[in-house]
């Protein structure tokens, strides 16, 4: 494998911080979901796939019982003991503790190692870094201990645990799935209940991702995104009190959503009409996909996203603004926010023979607008996690 310049000066800067050379370099896309917003957590179907911006885990053992920590992306050291209890501390080593902790909770070995975290992933921008920080985790050890390929299912589950109870962020599952099984030049259509998956291609000859990262970091979010959750939660249970057999909004259908609507708290009315309609679009999505009628799969992006603002209420302004000004663009088949949103990214489906054009007529009104000068990353599906000796 030929090594990217920035991994040959991240591998100068493990050898400085540590005294020693780098062993395995994990590759960790981020991800970007391409339809399918806050279905996970109600097992219902998303469609992501992972990007060509990573995270970069450089890894050695170290023959100790410490594990020695280096982020290129914070120039911040840390370390701790894998012989004392690990506690969460609120720092950006609890995503390492917390997958140590599930690696050892499921039997496996994990002694001192040296790690430095790099890349070019942005940080809290709805890409997912924290998932695809965990999968570098995950991957990095179970290749120094030798417990590589772990079953992807274990380790996609064991991902997610150590965000949702070490980190303490009750994320669903598709961030951890696609980082892991993400495959170039396809979208994953997931079923967030069964765990069944397909790869679907998506055309790339003429078409490209672009996505825009609005500089508005999600901040409020976290709380927002819990609320969310207890809502949908709300709705399950109005629904499952209707008919035991309704275990979750994904068994609802359209239908019985409008005749239950005058008994139904108007607000959880909205945000189960977001989910359930979010359900019936990514299935069309990879229907229009398999045909393909990439025409059709952008309008039912651009849907997603009023289902997003309107009825999920998960948008702010400067998304809506991004998304707006993209459909000016000729060449512009749909665009959304995409990611958990109240900051963070938008995405869009561009013919590639007009991202300039995109980059500059975006880039410009945006700025001019709110002063904020936005980062754009123009990406096809790419393949998901992924090890090599060095
Ligand atoms: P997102 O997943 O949208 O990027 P999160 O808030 O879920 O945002 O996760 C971001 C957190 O992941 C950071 O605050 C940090 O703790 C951790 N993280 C991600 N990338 C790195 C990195 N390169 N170095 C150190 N910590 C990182
Ligand atoms: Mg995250």
């Amino acid at each position: 494998m030929r090594l990217s310049e920035a991994v040959k000066r991240e591998i100068k800067q493990f050898k400085k911080v540590f005294a020693r050379q780098p062993e395995i370099l994990v590759l960790a896309p981020g991800r970007a979901n391409i339809i399918g917003e806050h279905t996970d957590y109600t097992g219902g179907l998303v469609f992501p796939a992972a990007i060509d911006t990573r995270i970069d885990f450089l890894v050695s053992g170290n023959g100790s019982n410490t594990v020695r920590l280096y982020s290129d992306t914070y120039q911040e050291s840390c370390e701790f003991n894998l012989d004392e209890k690990l506690k969460r501390t609120h720092h950006w080593s609890d995503y390492i503790k917390g997958v140590v902790c599930e690696l050892k909770k499921a039997g496996y070995q994990v002694d001192g190692f040296n790690a430095l975290i790099g890349g070019d992933l942005p940080i809290g921008s709805g890409l997912s870094s924290s998932a695809a920080f965990e999968m570098a985790v995950s991957e990095g050890c179970a290749q120094l201990f030798g417990y590589a390929p772990m079953d992807p299912e274990k380790q996609i589950k064991l991902c997610r645990k150590a965000e949702n109870q070490f980190v303490g962020v009750s994320c669903g599952i598709m961030d951890q799935f696609i980082i892991r099984m993400g495959r170039k030049h396809h979208g994953l259509y997931l079923d967030c209940r069964s765990l069944e998956y397909e790869l679907i291609p998506i055309p790339s000859d003429d078409l490209v991702f672009v996505i825009v990262y609005s500089g508005v970091k999600r901040g409020l979010g976290a709380t927002a995104y819990h609320e969310r959750q207890k809502q949908c939660e709300r709705g399950r249970l109005f629904f499952n009190a209707l008919n035991k057999s309704l275990r979750s909004l994904r068994d609802v259908n359209e239908d019985l959503l409008q005749v239950s609507r005058e008994n139904m708290d108007p607000l959880i009315f909205k945000r189960c009409r977001h989910v359930i309609t979010e359900n019936t679009r990514v299935k069309r999505a990879v229907e229009a996909l398999r045909k393909p009628d990439m025409v059709l799969f952008g309008e039912l992006m651009n849907l997603s996203h009023e289902s997003c603002k309107n009825d999920f209420e998960v948008s702010c302004e400067e998304l809506d603004l991004l998304v707006d000004l993209a459909r000016n663009v000729p060449g512009v088949l749909g665009s959304r926010m995409t990611g958990a949103g109240f900051g963070g990214c938008t995405i869009s489906l561009v013919a590639r023979n007009r991202v300039d054009e995109f980059e500059r007529y975006v880039g410009n009104l945006y700025n001019r607008t709110t002063g904020i000068v936005p980062e754009f990353y123009i990406t096809h599906a790419e393949d998901g996690v992924s090890a090599v000796r060095l």
